[in-house]
């Protein structure tokens, strides 16, 4: 941690009004501090140091699939938390990961700040780079706190990213059956064309938890 962390925090203390001297605040720039470093510690991990050479010859070329990955990030418009679960597959072509190294990727990309996008796309980008698989397809579902502590204030908005490459983008039955295994099976009639078009897209269907849905101005109902 820099030395200036804490400090910026009673910076910030002080910023909205409070006396950083009172008792209860004494130690909260410090804690602060520590806090949200841990919070980001995804910035002092590399893909070669989590995957570890975890990587193991098979001859299997069915679907992996690591469904409901807890997932917890900052956004990094607020820093403020969102809070999910990644579902992650992939079509291995001779090499298989080890499962807790999929988490644990993860895991690095979340704790990093992020918009939920960009960490759907880095996760199967890596995914793709370590195995060289024939496909990668990435679904997380997360809920917002900037969102729903602020801004409009929608307790139990969902939003949906998805990222397909190789032959999940390419084979609607390969999609189809992803999404079967997570139990996502897709009211939306737009999920087929939009992945064909894009490889990516995010989903404005309500989740089968029956939530309602997003902020982004990209999404629609459906
Ligand atoms: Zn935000």
């Amino acid at each position: 941690m820099t030395r200036s962390l804490p400090e910026n925090y009673r910076e910030i203390l002080i910023g909205l009004g409070e006396d950083p001297d009172r008792e209860g605040l004494l130690d909260t720039p410090l804690r602060a501090a520590k806090a949200m470093q841990y919070l980001c510690h995804g910035y002092e991990q590399s893909l070669d140091e989590i995957v570890n050479g975890a990587l193991f010859a098979s001859d299997s070329d069915e679907m992996i699939i690591v469904a409901d990955i807890e997932l917890y990030s900052l956004c990094e418009h607020h820093l403020l938390p969102f809070i999910g679960k990644a579902h992650v597959a992939y079509i291995p072509t001779g090499k298989v990961l080890g499962l807790s190294k999929i988490a644990r990727l993860v895991d690095m990309f979340a704790r990093r700040l992020q918009i939920q996008e960009n960490l759907t796309r880095q996760i199967a980008d890596a995914v793709q780079q370590v195995t060289d698989a024939a496909g990668v397809a990435v679904v997380i579902e997360a809920r917002h706190m900037c969102m729903m502590m602020r801004g409009v204030e929608k307790q139990n908005s969902t939003m949906n990213t998805s990222v397909m490459l190789g032959a999940f983008r390419e084979s609607s039955n390969t999609r189809q059956e992803f999404l079967q295994l997570i139990g996502r099976r897709s009211k939306c009639h737009n999920y087929n064309r939009e992945w064909r078009a894009s490889g990516s897209r995010i989903c404005a269907c309500a989740p089968l938890s029956g939530s309602t849905r997003t902020r982004s101005s990209t999404s629609r109902k459906c």
